[in-house]
């Protein structure tokens, strides 16, 4: 197949409404139209989706695509229908008769995007029924999930090759991932047997965004004040446990900000229409774990806010990548004290000893992280292998340096503990 730069330029205008490819958008794209394997490596908001999107619309046939969460596949279903793409899910919340009728548009070709979850994937009847279908490519979505060293395990994704392979070996794979630490790279190919695949790596500098660490200090008057300063953006907090996330968004409720809870422990009804009323900005806010987030597509999220410590500058980074995915400013504030990395020191204190080791270090990163006055970005860039010669200019380190080095001894305590 040729398919010139003018047609996929013409298909991302007529479907997408953009007018230019962003970043190595057009090559990545291009790879998997030739037949080649992908591994695409950028950053949270780079705009991964459109590199399997958009071949899925013009070569024939369905593109699968696995993803694992089905809030995430319901996000991009609609987001494909509005632009008149047929696109469909295959998961556990659909209906017997849902699925028959997923099936036989699939058949009669008319889905250009079959959205399944791994769990779906591993079913007999399903394998049968995707040997049947016409199948253009495979893409997988948020790659990480099939490592152990990533921030979102799931077992399942350890399945995924082999089952493409009983689907069809010769299908053209693209892998996607905002997994920014090279074991967790290095384990997703070797894991996905993507050795030969060619690899698409971007700066995981994201420049509009700007980073703050805050005293915990006051926090529920800093958290009003800050929002109610910023009415009508939207908003992400970011907490540990489901029973702050109650308290959170019942403190700013009564404090007069339209904000609403995200947990796993609540009914899956709620949760849905809750992030459907985030998204559709009837609540600017969303008090939520870390449950929350993964792939959901809202650009114009203005603030991050991370209410506890999270348990590793990889977590974080991806966290706060859901600001700005617009491109416009966003801002990222994490509201520490040396107390949040003793408590979640103690909830890893049953787990088996290199677990437990592991979780420690990713700690005392952590809390070098947030003690050091040097510039935020560069410490974050470094950690994940990206070398910045020059102070960014547009953290609390560079334009308010104040902090000190004072991490030391906190490290001391973790490691010990
Ligand atoms: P990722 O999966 O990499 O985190 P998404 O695929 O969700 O990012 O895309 C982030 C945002 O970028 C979306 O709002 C998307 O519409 C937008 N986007 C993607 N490609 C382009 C482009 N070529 N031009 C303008 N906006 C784009
Ligand atoms: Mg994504």
């Amino acid at each position: 197949t040729s398919i010139s730069s003018e047609v996929l330029k013409e298909q991302l205008k007529k479907t997408f409404g953009f007018s230019q490819f962003r970043g190595e958008q057009e090559a990545i794209i291009r790879n998997t139209i030739d037949g080649r394997n992908s591994f695409v490596l950028m950053p949270t908001g780079a705009g991964k989706s459109l590199c399997y999107q958009l071949p899925a619309i013009v070569m024939p046939g369905t593109a699968i695509v696995i993803s694992p969460l089905i809030a995430l596949m319901k996000n991009q279903v609609d987001q494909m229908l509005a632009f008149g793409i047929n696109a469909q899910f295959l998961n556990s919340s659909l209906s017997r008769a849902e699925i028959n009728r997923v099936k036989a548009e699939v058949i009669s070709g008319s889905v250009k995007l079959l959205y399944i979850a791994p769990e779906s994937l591993n079913k007999q009847e399903n394998l049968n029924f995707l040997q049947q279908a016409n199948i253009s490519f495979v893409a997988i979505d948020e790659a990480h999930c099939i490592s152990e060293w990533g921030h979102d395990f799931r077992p399942e994704y350890r399945k995924i090759r082999n089952i493409i392979e009983s689907i069809d070996a010769k299908l053209p794979i693209i892998a996607l991932t905002a997994t920014a630490t090279p074991k967790v790279q290095q384990d997703i190919q070797k894991t996905l047997n993507l050795e030969d695949a060619t690899v698409f790596k971007s700066s995981f500098n994201r420049k509009n965004l700007y980073y703050e660490i805050r005293s915990k200090k006051d926090i529920d008057k800093q958290l009003i004040r800050y929002i109610k300063s910023h009415t009508g953006k939207a908003g992400i907090i970011y907490c540990l446990s489901r029973k702050r996330v109650e308290e959170v968004s019942e403190l700013l409720g009564v404090n007069g900000i339209k904000a609403l809870p995200y947990h796993a422990g609540l009914d899956p009804q709620i949760r849905m229409s809750n992030q459907e009323a985030f998204l559709n900005e009837e609540v600017e806010v969303m008090v939520a774990t870390i449950a929350f987030g993964m792939g959901i597509d809202k650009p114009d999220v203005r603030f991050v806010i991370h209410y506890d410590a999270p348990k590793s500058l990889e977590g974080y980074y991806q966290e706060t990548g859901r600001a700005g995915r617009d491109g416009l400013d966003g801002t990222c504030i994490l509201f520490y004290t040396y107390d949040d990395i003793l408590k979640l020191d103690k909830f890893n204190k049953d787990k088996a000893v290199s677990e437990k080791e592991n979780a420690k270090i990713l700690l005392s990163e952590m809390v070098y992280y947030a003690n050091l006055g040097v510039c935020r970005r560069k410490q974050l860039l470094s950690y994940f292998g990206e070398h910045m010669a020059d102070n960014c200019g547009f953290c609390d380190n560079c334009m308010h340096p104040t902090a000190t080095y004072k991490a030391e001894q906190e490290v001391s305590l973790v490691l010990e503990a």
